[in-house]
């Protein structure tokens, strides 16, 4: 497994509420974070969070970009 960075920020369907946390990413914030939905509704207290549409969840499945919020 290769770990590039890229100049552009990626979208990975990977949770950034907590290291570790390995859950589906269901939810992206403003910064273009995406977390889980137990860690989307946690990020919503501090900043607006919203769910991903089912077509934006299949960008992602295939490592595609999506529109950031
Ligand atoms: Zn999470």
């Amino acid at each position: 497994m290769t770990n590039t960075i890229e100049e552009t920020k990626r979208i990975v369907p990977k949770c950034d509420g907590e290291a570790g946390c390995d859950k589906p990413v269901t939810h992206l914030d403003t910064a273009g974070f995406g977390y889980c939905t137990d860690h989307g509704i946690w990020r919503r207290q501090y900043e607006p969070c919203r769910k991903l549409t089912p077509a934006e969840l299949n960008r992602l499945a295939r490592g595609q970009q999506i529109e950031k919020y």
